[in-house]
């Protein structure tokens, strides 16, 4: 049996935590204060972790100015130059991977394996970003006019903010924020409230980079609630992007005030993941696939596979093999070997789970395993869920934060699509076919809707190098890989003319002599 405590405390050493942390960064650590501070609670087992400061909306003001004052000086360094301290943020984290992914681990309950993972997913993004700084080009166009010069360039867009969900603490805090720098952005972030320890935890590995390379104080930490710090966020003009991940119903709210100020907003929002089990794939694959993008981080991933859609040749077969796998798989405490099953983040999760189970039972849902609530007090624990599902289950249009798994089948491709995109979101999706056609077809035009479309592998596990996000209410925003950086910069079309006289374009004349 892991022991947490040591666990906590061997963790803390190494990375400069105490029982009160301040929680509030804009270049020096704003002192601990005990009004409003956040109680990092672990979901394994109830051990309170420790305690976070939030942030005052002094504190948040004065954040802003701060890093509205580095801007000046950063987004007029050269690019590679910002690219050397990222990269040397990304040999930072990878320095204390280990004890990062401990806190992760403890603070949102994944297995040990899934809390680095979260840390490597970070030290990625500063090696891709840092790689980037050399590459933030635009195109040249020709003009239609004669010694004139047309190109697009990409400027620097301001201080922005990140706001982000609990379930990847520190990830996506890294997909926004070391893209942003290299492109020439400082950033202001404030995680969500069952993250901040992971959160404060990050920061003083990367304040010491800023402090030890005399970097201005390009990245803020402001802890505290939606209500509060969010608000003052997506409401601040001085925040010239807002890149916000988290529920669809927290997302509207966002997109409602960014827009009302016509400020820019990347959303990363919910997502129903569905996988397409076809007769023709290899059905191990399918069930390796499925299992880990159902089960992995107790089905509290975006990504996570909430919707499996099965050939009915294979149906009976594929699912009697499905219940086997949740019958083997160990849940506990994510900290011990074998366990790849966690807890819940906290008992409204809990609460959810349950409420889910019974709308999918009055709405002629059938379990086929699980459905059941472990231990609620000191962890919070659940059985993962197989329901077998109609199309007219409305339950299974929606979002919930847990591991249920509706089952469906079908006969046609077509059907099985109609399925497939019959949600209202669309983030990520999965085939799971050796049938090149039946490939083609998943990623046409009358194919899956998702921003994110795999062939033989889960709806889960994205690589940091794509552009991540999702079509419908999923928001539509993209992060990460790929020219997803363009959303952190101003484009600017440039035409020089280097000639002794100034024709118009279009052939319009205006002689003023
Ligand atoms: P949430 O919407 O409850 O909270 C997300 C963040 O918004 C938190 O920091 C919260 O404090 C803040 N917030 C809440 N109200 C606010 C307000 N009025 N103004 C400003 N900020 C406010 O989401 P959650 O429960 O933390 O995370 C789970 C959700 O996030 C799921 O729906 C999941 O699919 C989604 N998610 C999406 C992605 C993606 O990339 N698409 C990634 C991770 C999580």
């Amino acid at each position: 049996m892991a022991d947490i405590k040591k666990i906590r405390n061997d963790a803390f050493k190494a990375l400069g935590l105490t029982q009160e942390n301040s929680g509030v960064y804009n270049g020096k650590w704003v002192e601990y204060n005990k009004e409003n501070a956040l109680d990092s609670i672990s979901p394994i087992d109830g051990t309170l972790l420790g305690s976070v400061s939030t942030a005052s909306p002094n504190d948040y003001d004065k954040s802003i100015k701060i890093i509205e004052k580095a801007f000046l000086e950063w987004s007029v360094t050269p690019a590679p130059t910002r690219g050397n301290i990222i990269r040397k943020i990304s040999r930072s984290l990878e320095e204390q991977k280990a004890n990062l992914g401990k806190i992760v681990s403890l603070e949102a309950g994944k297995v040990i394996s899934e809390g680095e993972g979260e840390i490597q997913e970070m030290i990625d993004v500063g090696y891709f970003a840092s790689g980037l700084s050399r590459q933030l080009y635009g195109s040249m166009m020709v003009s239609e006019r004669p010694l004139h010069r047309l190109y697009d360039q990409y400027v620097p867009l301001g201080p922005i903010g990140i706001i982000s969900a609990f379930n990847f603490p520190t990830a996506v805090w890294s997909w926004n924020s070391l893209i942003a720098a290299v492109t020439g952005d400082t950033s202001i972030w404030k995680p969500s409230s069952k993250g901040s320890l992971a959160a404060v935890a990050v920061m003083k590995v990367i304040a010491k980079v800023i402090e030890e390379e005399s970097v201005p104080p390009i990245f803020a930490l402001v802890n505290g609630r939606g209500s509060k710090i969010g608000e003052l966020m997506i409401s601040d003009k001085r925040l010239k992007l807002i890149s916000f991940t988290g529920s669809v119903k927290t997302g509207k709210r966002i997109s409602t005030v960014v827009s009302g100020r016509l400020g820019r907003t990347l959303l990363e929002l919910g997502g129903n993941n569905c996988a397409i089990v076809s007769e023709k794939a290899d059905m191990n694959m399918a069930l390796k696939g499925v299992a880990f993008g159902a089960l992995a981080t107790t089905g509290q991933r975006c990504t996570s596979t909430r919707r499996i859609v099965v050939n009915s040749k294979i149906y009976d077969e594929f699912l009697s093999k499905l219940i086997s796998i949740y019958k083997t798989t160990q849940i506990g405490n994510p900290l011990d070997k074998g366990i790849l099953v966690g807890p819940l983040i906290d008992n409204n999760a809990i609460s959810n789970y349950e409420q889910a189970i019974q709308t999918a039972i009055n709405q002629g849902g059938k379990i086929l395993y699980g459905g059941k609530v472990l231990s609620r007090e000191k962890g919070y624990y659940v059985q993962p869920t197989l329901i077998e599902a109609r199309e007219d289950m409305y339950i299974t249009m929606e979002e919930t934060f847990a591991p249920i798994l509706y089952v469906f089948k079908y006969n046609t491709m077509l059907e099985a699509m109609k399925i497939h995109n019959d949600v209202p979101q669309g983030l990520a999706s999965a085939i799971f076919t050796n049938d090149l056609k039946e490939e083609e077809y998943f990623l046409s035009a009358r194919g899956s809707d998702c921003g994110i479309a795999n062939i033989n592998t889960s709806t889960a596990g994205a690589e940091i190098g794509g552009a991540f996000g999702g079509e419908k209410d999923t928001g539509g925003g993209r992060e990460s890989g790929s020219d997803a950086w363009k959303l952190y910069m101003r484009r600017q079309t440039v035409t020089k003319n280097y000639g002794d006289d100034v024709p118009l374009s279009q052939g319009v004349t205006f002689d003023i002599d």
